[in-house]
C-alpha cells in the first residue's frame, strides 16, 4: 500500500507520474515501488501502454479524483495504438491494461508482421522541460513526446531529445524519472532537413486529433477501402483490382524521400511484393502500424475528420459506368462545371459539400470525367484545406495575450520580437513561415514589436523603477539596464 500518490499532469504519461512517485517515496529499489504499488513485483514498467492499472489505484488513498478510464484515454498511448483497430481489438486491449496481463498487450496490436521496430526510448524537449520546471517545479515525461513517429516538440516545434539512459536500462521494471534521468550526454535526432519538419507538422496536426477526438472505431478493411477510394481520385488506380503498385510506389517514395520512410522505419523495398505499401491497399486480416496509416493519409491528402465520419463503402469490383442515360449524366456534368466555375479556387472537398448528391452520381458512374474535371489534389502542404482567417482570429488572440505578458512582466523586460512571442505561444515556426497568410496577426504584431531602440527605453525604465536604492545616477541605471 502507498500513503500517498501524485495526481498526472496534464498530458503526462502514467509511467513518468509513476517515476515521480518513487523519488518522492525515496525508495532505494523500484521493486519497494512495484511492492507499494502493486502488491507484487511481477509488473513491468509500461513506458505507452501500462497495465495493472485498477491494482494500482486499489493501492493508492482513494483521495484522488482520476479513473482507470480518465487515465487510460488521457496518460497513455492507448488512443494512437488503437485508433486504427477494430473495436472488439480496442476493448481487448483496453481490458489487459485496466486488469489484464500486461504482457500480451504488444503481441495483441497485431503489428508483429509489420517489420516495425519497436523504439522505447524515452523523449523529452529541453523547453518544454524549462517551462515545467518554472510552472510545476519539476519536469516530467510528456505524453505526446514519447508518440512513435514524433521527433519534433508539437508546442515548440524544436528537436526531441532522446535519454541516453532510457536507452540503456535493462531493468524492464524500473521507473526513471526525467530529472534524474536526462543529461549532457542526450542528443536530438541528426538529418532533420525543413521538407521533414513540414511532414511533421503535418503529421502532428493528425496526431492532435487522434489523440483529442473521441473517433468511432471501424471495422475490418474500412480504412483500405477508403485508401482505394482516394487512389482511384489520384489517378493510381482504376478500380479495387487494379491498382498501378509501381506507380503508387514511386510517387510514394518520392513524395516522402527515402530519409525520412527511414527514420519512421517505414522504408521499403520496389521489389518486394509484399511491402506494407502495397498489402495496406489489398485487403488483409493484419493490423498496421499508426504510423503507416498516418503515412497513407497525409500522401493521399485524406482529411481525417472526413475519413473517421464517413461510413464503409466498398469500392466496386468493376469501375465501369453502367448503363446510365446520357442526358442524366449531362445534367450532372453541367452541375459539376457550374460549381466549378463559381468557386475556381475551391479543393475537391469544398465542392463536393456543395452539392454532394451531383458529386456521389458523378463519382459513382462517370468516376474518369469526375477526375478530370475536378480540382488538381494539393500533393504538398495542406494550404488550402487550412481555414486561415479562422486561424489568424485564433493565433491574434494568442498573440495578444502573449504580448500583453510580455509588457506587464514584472521580471527582467523581453524584447517583444515575432520570435520571442512565437515561443510564448508555441508557434514559433507557424509565425515565422506563414505571417502572411495572416494578415491581422501580421498587422497586429507589426505594430508591437520593439525596435531596438524602444526596447532600450523599456529597460531603462524598467531598471528605473526596480532599482530599490536610492540616488542612483543615471549611470548605473544605464549600466544595469546593459546599455553602454
Ligand atoms: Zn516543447
Amino acid at each position: 500500500m502507498a500513503t500517498f500518490f501524485p495526481t498526472p499532469y496534464e498530458g503526462e504519461t502514467f509511467y513518468s507520474t509513476i517515476s515521480r512517485y518513487h523519488i518522492y517515496s525515496a525508495n532505494l529499489n523500484s521493486k519497494d515501488t512495484l511492492r507499494d504499488l502493486f502488491n507484487t513485483t511481477s509488473v513491468t514498467a509500461g513506458r505507452e501502454l501500462p497495465a495493472n492499472i485498477d491494482l494500482l489505484l486499489k493501492n493508492i488513498p482513494n483521495n484522488h479524483s482520476f479513473t482507470t478510464n480518465d487515465i487510460i484515454f488521457n496518460n497513455t498511448l492507448y488512443k494512437y495504438y488503437t485508433c486504427f483497430l477494430t473495436k472488439e481489438k480496442a476493448d481487448y486491449i483496453y481490458n489487459l491494461m485496466a486488469n489484464g496481463n500486461g504482457s500480451l498487450i504488444f503481441a495483441s496490436l497485431g503489428m508483429c508482421g509489420n517489420k516495425m521496430k519497436n523504439d522505447f526510448s524515452l523523449k523529452y524537449c529541453p523547453e518544454c522541460v524549462k517551462s515545467d520546471r518554472s510552472v510545476f517545479g519539476e519536469a516530467f515525461w510528456h505524453l505526446n513526446h514519447q508518440i512513435p513517429g514524433i521527433f519534433i516538440c508539437p508546442n515548440h516545434m524544436c528537436k526531441l531529445y532522446i535519454c541516453k539512459k532510457s536507452t540503456e536500462v535493462k531493468n524492464r521494471q524500473e521507473y526513471l524519472n526525467l530529472e534524474f534521468s536526462i543529461g549532457n550526454n542526450d542528443e536530438s535526432i541528426v538529418g532533420f532537413n525543413n521538407m521533414m519538419i513540414e511532414h511533421q507538422e503535418r503529421f502532428i496536426m493528425n496526431l492532435n486529433k487522434i489523440m483529442n477526438e473521441k473517433y468511432q472505431f471501424k471495422e475490418m478493411n474500412f480504412f483500405r477501402e477508403y485508401y482505394l477510394k482516394s487512389l482511384i481520385e489520384k489517378g493510381m488506380a482504376e478500380s479495387r483490382v487494379k491498382i498501378y503498385q509501381q506507380d503508387l510506389l514511386r510517387d510514394f517514395k518520392g513524395y516522402y524521400s527515402e530519409d525520412y520512410l527511414s527514420l519512421l522505419g517505414c522504408s521499403f523495398d520496389l521489389n518486394d511484393k509484399y511491402n506494407w505499401v502495397t498489402t495496406i491497399t489489398r485487403k488483409h486480416r493484419k493490423s498496421f502500424h499508426p504510423i503507416q496509416h498516418l503515412l497513407m493519409i497525409e500522401y493521399l491528402n485524406i482529411d481525417i475528420d472526413e475519413l473517421f465520419d464517413s461510413e464503409y463503402m466498398e469500392v466496386r469490383k468493376d469501375n465501369k459506368r453502367s448503363d446510365k442515360n446520357d442526358e442524366e449524366k449531362k445534367i450532372f456534368r453541367e452541375k459539376w462545371l457550374e460549381l466549378r466555375k463559381k468557386y475556381p479556387n475551391k479543393n475537391i472537398s469544398f465542392v463536393r459539400k456543395l452539392d454532394f448528391s451531383t458529386y456521389r452520381w458523378l463519382n459513382k458512374y462517370d468516376r474518369k470525367w469526375l477526375t478530370d474535371n475536378s480540382p488538381k489534389k494539393n500533393g504538398c502542404m495542406n494550404s488550402k484545406r487550412i481555414d486561415w482567417q479562422k486561424r489568424d482570429e485564433e493565433i491574434l488572440s494568442k498573440v495578444r495575450k502573449a504580448v500583453k505578458s510580455i509588457y506587464n512582466s514584472k521580471e527582467k523586460p523581453e524584447r517583444v520580437t515575432v520570435g520571442a512571442v512565437g515561443r510564448k505561444i508555441g508557434k514559433i515556426y507557424l509565425l515565422q513561415k506563414s505571417l502572411d497568410k495572416m494578415p491581422m496577426t501580421k498587422e497586429y504584431l507589426q505594430k508591437k514589436c520593439e525596435s531596438v531602440k524602444q526596447f532600450q527605453d523599456r529597460r531603462v525604465k524598467w531598471v528605473r523603477e526596480n532599482v530599490t536604492i536610492n540616488g542612483e545616477s543615471e549611470w548605473i541605471v544605464m549600466r544595469k539596464a546593459g546599455i553602454r
